[in-house]
C-alpha cells in the first residue's frame, strides 16, 4: 500500500519496521466534551485505514490514549485545562467528567461501526512512565526546570520543525494562539513537560513528582503511551491534521531525544470538516454529535458513507444537503445490495472471480486510502456479470473495510419487505394502497382516517426510509 506521509510529504510504500506486523498509534479523544462530527471523521478514516491494513494481512497493533489530564485550551501551554473546565461547567469531578465522555465517545465510534484499538489508555493511569521520560530527558540535557515547571529545550535538536508548511513565525506557539509568552521559556518553541506552578491553583489532579506536586503536559503522553504499548519503533501514527503543530511536532521532539533514534515512521493525517458556511451549525448555536445526526433521523452509517464518498487530504464541506444526498445515495445502495440476499445457496465462490471483483477496490485503497473510489468499486462489483454468491463475498469483504453494515441493512430491507406483501390480509393491503394514494394526493386527513382503520384491524404502518413498512400490532 502507497500512502501519504505528512513528514515527507511524499506518497511512500508502507513497510513495516518488522515485516508482518504493522504498529500504530492514534491520537485519542481530550473528554470533557462530546466529539464533533469533525473529529469523528478523523476517526473513520483511521478505522478504514487499519482495516484495510488487517484485509491486506498485516498483524496490526493499535493503540489509543484517552486525554484526562494536561490539555489545555490552547495546544500551547496555555489557556484553561479542558478537563477542569468540563467539570466546573456540569458541576462535576474532573474523573466523572473523563468517565462520562469516555463513554459517550466508545457509543459514538460503536454507532459509527468504527473498532475499538487493541488498547486503549488514560493518561492518568500512566504517571509514572511520565516521570520516568522527563527524567531521563532533564539527565541528557533536553529539558531544564524553571519557574517550578520543567520544559523541553527545542535548541537542543538540530531539527525542531516538521509538518512545517509555514513561516516560523506564524507557528510560534504564543503568537499563534494570541496569549501571553511564557517568561520562564528559554525559547519561545520551548513546551511543558510537567507542571507544578499554573495559574489554577484548583486544578483537581496532581501527582508527587522529583520537581513537585503536579501534572503532566498533554504532548509527553502520546510519547509515553505510544513507547509503552509500541516500542521504539513506532510504524504509523494518526491524528487529525490539526494536531500536527505543535502537538506531533512536540511528540517526535522528545520522543527522538530521549530514544536517540528516529521513532515513528509514517505520519497519517485527516484533514478538517468544514462546517463554517455561516448557513448552519454555529449561527443556530448546534453542536453537530452524532446524537444529533439521529435525533434528526440520521442513520449514523450515512454519515460513515458521507466521509467515505471524500478523500482523507481534503476538506471535506458538510451540510444538510450533502448529508441528505450521501443518506439517500446509502439507502440506494443497501437497495441494490439486498438482492444478493435473495435465496441464498451456498454456492462456493471461485477464488478467480473473486479477486477479480476486488482488483479495483484494492487499487483504490492501495493508492493512499481512495475511499470514494474504492465505494465506485463497491458499485462495479454490484453491477458485474459473476454468480450472486461471489458478489455477495466480494460485497462482505469490501465491507469489512468500509464497514457500511451493507448486509445488515439490506437483510432488515428484505425482511421489512416479506412483511409488506406476505402475511398481511388482503384487506389491510387494500387500505395501505388507499391511503399511499391519498397521502400522494396529500389528502393527509383522509390518511390519518385509513391509518386508524388499519390500526383498528391490528396493524400498523410506519414510515421509515427504507419506504412503507406493515407489521402486526
Ligand atoms: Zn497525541
Amino acid at each position: 500500500m502507497y500512502i501519504y506521509n505528512s513528514a515527507s510529504r511524499k506518497k511512500e510504500e508502507l513497510i513495516p519496521h518488522t515485516a508482518g506486523k504493522l504498529n500504530m498509534y492514534t491520537c485519542g479523544p481530550t473528554v470533557y466534551h462530546y466529539a464533533h462530527i469533525g473529529n469523528l471523521r478523523t476517526y473513520i478514516m483511521e478505522d478504514v485505514l487499519e482495516k484495510y491494513l488487517r484485509f491486506t494481512g498485516l498483524d496490526v497493533k493499535r493503540v489509543m490514549n484517552i486525554t484526562d489530564v494536561g490539555h489545555l485550551t490552547s495546544d500551547g501551554d496555555t489557556g484553561d485545562d479542558k478537563m477542569l473546565k468540563g467539570a466546573k461547567r456540569e458541576h462535576k469531578t474532573v474523573m466523572e467528567i473523563a468517565k462520562f465522555y469516555t463513554d459517550a465517545f466508545f457509543e459514538d465510534c460503536k454507532k459509527l461501526n468504527i473498532k475499538t484499538p487493541d488498547v486503549i489508555e488514560p493518561a492518568t493511569h500512566c504517571i509514572d512512565e511520565f516521570i520516568r521520560v522527563i527524567t531521563a530527558l532533564l539527565e541528557k540535557g533536553y529539558a531544564y526546570e524553571a519557574g517550578g515547571n520543567i520544559y523541553f529545550d527545542t535548541s537542543k535538536l538540530d531539527k525542531y520543525y516538521i509538518f512545517n508548511d509555514f513561516n516560523e513565525e506564524d507557528l510560534a506557539v504564543g503568537v499563534r494562539e494570541g496569549v501571553e509568552a511564557d517568561g520562564n521559556k528559554r525559547n519561545k518553541t520551548d513546551f511543558v513537560l510537567w507542571f507544578t506552578k499554573s495559574k489554577f491553583e484548583d486544578q483537581e489532579l496532581k501527582w508527587e513528582s522529583p520537581w513537585g506536586l503536579g501534572y503532566p503536559g498533554w504532548h509527553i503522553e502520546c510519547s509515553c503511551i505510544s513507547m509503552k504499548h509500541l516500542g521504539e519503533y513506532l510504524d504509523l501514527h494518526c491524528g487529525g491534521i490539526d494536531n500536527q503543530f505543535p502537538h506531533h511536532t512536540n511528540e517526535i521532539a522528545q520522543s527522538e531525544a530521549y530514544l536517540g533514534h528516529p521513532w515513528c515512521r509514517y505520519w497519517f493525517h485527516v484533514h478538517h470538516l468544514n462546517t463554517g458556511d455561516g448557513k448552519m451549525s454555529k449561527s443556530k448555536g448546534e453542536f453537530l454529535t452524532v446524537s444529533l445526526l439521529e435525533s434528526k433521523g440520521y442513520d449514523p452509517l450515512a454519515y460513515r458513507f458521507f466521509c467515505l464518498q471524500s478523500h482523507y487530504r481534503k476538506t471535506l464541506e458538510f451540510s444538510w444537503d450533502n448529508l441528505d444526498n450521501a443518506a439517500a445515495a446509502y439507502s440506494k445502495l443497501v437497495a441494490r445490495v439486498a438482492p444478493l440476499y435473495e435465496n441464498v445457496t451456498d454456492e462456493k465462490t471461485d477464488e478467480a472471480v473473486f479477486n477479480e471483483l476486488l482488483k479495483g477496490f484494492r487499487e483504490a485503497l492501495d493508492n493512499d486510502l481512495n475511499t470514494a473510489q474504492a465505494t465506485t468499486a463497491l458499485y462495479d462489483v454490484l453491477k458485474a456479470d459473476a454468480p450472486a454468491a461471489a458478489k455477495r463475498c466480494a460485497v462482505e469483504h469490501m465491507d469489512y473495510v468500509l464497514s457500511l453494515g451493507l448486509a445488515e441493512a439490506a437483510k432488515k430491507l428484505l425482511a421489512g419487505k416479506a412483511k409488506e406483501s406476505g402475511d398481511i390480509p388482503e384487506e389491510v393491503a387494500e387500505l395501505v394502497k388507499q391511503r399511499a394514494e391519498a397521502r400522494k394526493a396529500k389528502d393527509f386527513a383522509k390518511a390519518d382516517e385509513l391509518r386508524a382503520k388499519i390500526t383498528e384491524l391490528g396493524y400498523i404502518v410506519e414510515e421509515t426510509r427504507q419506504g412503507t413498512v406493515i407489521r402486526k400490532a
